[in-house]
């Protein structure tokens, strides 16, 4: 069964282990900026924006570490894995 990511953006805590764990699988080093996800802060709102880079593989290992459900996985019948998008 393929899965795919569900995005809560509202439920974000700013925590980067997401963008941490992308650069970490992909590049070897822990560094946000080489992720293919970015945490984005609106200070007025005080909530978080999350977008995938085009450079995004849907490996979705971020959603396997995301501890708010902000990035979720969910199981989706009936398809297989290539036919899902990651997003
Ligand atoms: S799904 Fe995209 S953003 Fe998430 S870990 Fe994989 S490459 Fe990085
Ligand atoms: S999406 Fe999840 S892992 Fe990424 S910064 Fe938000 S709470 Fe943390």
């Amino acid at each position: 069964m393929a899965t795919e990511i569900i995005v809560r953006p509202w439920q974000c805590i700013g925590c980067s282990t997401c963008a941490l764990t992308c650069s970490l699988a992909h590049h070897g080093v822990f560094d946000t900026g080489r992720a293919n996800i970015r945490i984005c802060r609106d200070e007025f709102a005080g909530t978080f924006e999350l977008r995938f880079s085009s450079t995004c593989n849907g490996c979705k290992q971020c959603a396997r570490v995301c501890p708010s459900g902000a990035l979720q996985l969910v199981d989706v019948p009936g398809k297989k894995e290539r036919e899902v998008s990651s997003r």
